[in-house]
């Protein structure tokens, strides 16, 4: 893989952002240009690309280097880290759900009267 490699990806404003891909010393890093990215935050651009995500990709030819990466991270600690994550996002939604429903139980109870029988 060749030292540095640059992604453009699609945003919802146009302009694509540049996501760079650097090689060294068995590592690699990854930066992103969006207004998230240039902070070092997680942004869905990096983690979508390290996901193989292809619709990202600004310019479809780069689908062989996405593929390239992808293979790669998928032998990574990043990729245990990134799966444990996104499994505990989706436990947080159902835990927010039902946080919702219950308030909602508490606020028709006062609304209507509580039982106390
Ligand atoms: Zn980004």
């Amino acid at each position: 893989m060749k030292p540095e490699t640059i992604i453009k990806v699609i945003s919802s404003s146009g302009e694509p952002y540049d996501v760079h891909f650097e090689f060294s010393d068995n590592k690699f890093k990854v930066h992103c240009n969006c207004p998230a990215g240039i902070y070092g935050k997680l942004c869905k651009h990096k983690t979508g690309l390290l996901d193989g995500d292809l619709s990202l990709l600004f310019n479809k030819t780069d689908y062989e280097i996405l593929e390239r990466i992808h293979e790669v991270v998928k032998k990574s600690k990043y990729s245990e880290i990134i799966t444990s994550y996104n499994i505990l996002k989706k436990e947080i939604e159902v835990a927010q759900k039902k946080e919702k429903k219950l308030k909602e139980q508490l606020e028709q109870s006062l609304k209507t009267g509580i039982d106390i029988s």
